[in-house]
């Protein structure tokens, strides 16, 4: 039958087409999901699979809380299926979506209960540059199982951006739900008799983690890590660490480490990564880089 080798022919260039990539759904066939930073990214590629096209808004090695997008990022966010991102985490993503993808952007913080900002009674203007109306802290991916109901909530979304794939999208969110749910329980498990549980941190990013895990998070700079700390706040982070007999103070492989080491060495301790994984760990993915953050904790706080 001559008609169906035309069709088939047809089928081909369509696929070889599609195999050559591209950054719009027209070219690749397939929703664009652009993924703000790195634990988006990674629950993006875990639920929307072979069946989205996922493009990072921030290069991995890149400290996303300053991220400024460019022209040509502007004009994917525009054309995006969908756009995953943290309101109140990169003002140039939020304010790229307001203008261009107000109905197709995904704030991932309305798909989970937040807690309030960290509040810092001696922070003056300057360190609440970027976050000046923003009432909630929005480290949501440090906990576990808030990326459990984050991976539901954005298979959900998936679903009804491509329907025809609904039943894979919700099935891979069921999967990753899972994975993460075994990492929270680990952690849980993990944190749960230790000699100490403050953890003093250099960028105030380990809220959620303090919260689920019933740790005391004291964090020497502010939400934003590139705030420098008042003298203030480093001699009340100071007082706090000697009083609860803190052995580490956290920093992390992104920002410089000279603060923490200043108070560590002020108060006796040493300094270990603690990492805040909004790029993404080294060789690694959202689930080991969280592993290696429990390790760093255990050893800080001298868990059973
Ligand atoms: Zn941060």
């Amino acid at each position: 039958m001559p008609g169906n080798v035309v069709r088939f022919i047809a089928g081909s260039t369509l696929v070889l087409t599609a195999a050559c990539g591209g950054t719009t759904a027209a070219e690749t066939g397939k929703p664009v999901v652009d993924a703000a930073f790195f634990p988006l990214q990674w629950l993006a590629e875990k639920v929307g699979g072979a069946d989205v096209t996922v493009e990072g808004l921030t290069k991995p090695g890149v400290e996303p809380h300053d991220l400024e997008l460019t022209p040509q990022q502007v004009a994917g966010v525009a054309k995006a299926s969908l756009v995953v991102y943290v309101k109140g985490v990169q003002p140039a993503v939020d304010e790229a979506v307001a203008q261009h993808a107000a109905d197709r952007g995904f704030d991932a913080a309305t798909a989970v209960p937040k807690i309030d900002a960290p509040h810092d009674e001696h922070a003056g203007e300057e360190e609440e540059h970027g976050h000046e109306e923003l009432v909630y802290d929005p480290h949501i991916w440090l906990d576990p199982s808030r990326m459990a109901t984050l991976a539901t909530a954005l298979g959900g979304r998936l679903a009804e951006v491509d329907p025809a794939h609904e039943a894979a999208y919700k099935e891979r969110a069921k999967k990753t739900a899972a994975e993460l749910g075994d990492l929270d329980f680990k952690m849980a498990t993990g944190l749960m008799r230790c000699a100490n549980r403050t953890i003093v941190t250099a960028h105030t990013a380990f809220g959620y983690l303090a919260n689920r895990y019933k740790l005391d998070q004291v964090g020497i700079g502010g939400i934003d890590p590139d705030a420098e700390p008042s003298p203030a706040r480093l001699a009340e982070a100071a007082r706090i660490a000697k009083e609860e007999k803190v052995t580490t103070i956290f920093t992390e492989e992104l920002v410089s480490p000279k603060v923490a080491e200043v108070l560590a060495s002020e108060v006796g301790a040493k300094t270990a990564v603690l990492n805040p994984l909004e790029s993404p760990p080294q060789g690694g993915d959202y689930i080991s880089g969280m592993t290696a953050n429990l390790t760093a904790l255990r050893t800080a706080l001298g868990c059973q």
